[in-house]
């Protein structure tokens, strides 16, 4: 592995999470911003990437074009949408160089897309890059692989902040898959992502999601398991965002000197089970 530092371009750089990432590069040893992007017609084109994210000026211009970002760097941080994260994938593969994704609400068919790229190109992608997240969906796995799906439920709650634009959140979904796994099932053919008006009886065996949106809320969750006369509920609270930037900065670091291939927080932290 080269000792320099690790050449990071921050796309979406004046979002909320460009921001925070482009605060927490300064003070992260082994890795550097090499460039900012942000959306074409961008009121935020042009200025100083280090102002934007409120740290004073650091040299870095913030531009609208990935492809010369791109170019020299050595991987990109991507917390955008999954229209542009699909773009960006295809960019990265080309530029060999690695893709560590945030970005949450993927369809099936982004999904499919980004997975071609990770056959070029090193790719991590989570819809939750924190440790402690991380770490809850391997005890969500295992209660659920412990506890008979005939006797308890599962049900995932979540509250994010008024301005968040997809649902079931990522980490929502995430923790809804490691339920899932632990049971054996296929999350999407089991799970109940709303309920409205005359619903029936719960189908035992399902996974159910409910989604909180309001304030200024950077992600609550729970995994309530409900048995008959008790409840086990796992949970975890963000008070900031910087655990999702630290986590995306360790997952480039982790991947520069490994193979192409789609990697998960889990492969990262050394939580996965496979
Ligand atoms: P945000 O809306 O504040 O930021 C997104 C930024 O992407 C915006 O500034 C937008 O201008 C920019 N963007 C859109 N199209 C672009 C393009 N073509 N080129 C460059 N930039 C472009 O949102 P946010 O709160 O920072 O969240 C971003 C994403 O990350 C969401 O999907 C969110 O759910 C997800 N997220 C993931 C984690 C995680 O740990 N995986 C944590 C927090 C947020």
């Amino acid at each position: 592995m080269s000792d320099a530092a690790m050449k990071l371009v921050v796309v979406g750089a004046a979002g909320r999470m460009g921001q925070t990432l482009i605060r927490l590069l300064h003070s992260i040893e082994g890795v550097t911003l090499h460039a900012a992007v942000s959306r074409p017609g961008s009121a935020f084109i042009g200025k100083d990437a280090g102002e934007v994210a409120g740290l004073g000026p650091n040299g870095v211009i913030i531009g609208d074009d990935p492809l010369t970002a791109f170019l020299h760097a050595d991987g990109v941080l991507d917390f955008t949408t999954p229209a542009t994260t699909n773009e960006f994938a295809a960019l990265a593969a080309q530029a060999r160089i690695v893709h560590v994704i945030g970005t949450t609400g993927c369809s099936l068919d982004d999904e499919a897309k980004i997975a071609a790229a990770a056959r070029h190109a090193r790719v991590v992608k989570s819809g939750n890059m924190g440790l402690g997240v991380n770490l809850l969906s391997v005890l969500v796995e295992q209660a659920a692989r412990a506890l008979d799906p005939g006797d308890w439920d599962i049900e995932i709650l979540e509250m994010h902040h008024k301005r968040k634009v997809d649902a079931p959140s990522g980490t929502a979904l995430l923790l809804g898959e490691a339920a899932a796994k632990g049971r054996g099932i296929d999350l999407s053919a089991n799970a109940v992502r709303v309920r409205d008006g005359h619903t029936g009886p719960r189908e035992a065996g399902t996974i159910g999601f409910a989604t909180l949106r309001g304030g200024s809320v950077i992600g609550e969750h729970s995994v309530v398991l409900a048995g008959e006369g008790e409840l086990v509920t796992l949970s975890h609270s963000a008070g900031d965002r910087s655990i999702f930037a630290r986590g995306a900065i360790k997952a480039a670091l982790w991947a520069r000197d490994k193979k192409p291939g789609l990697y998960s927080m889990l492969d990262v932290l050394g939580l996965s089970q496979n």
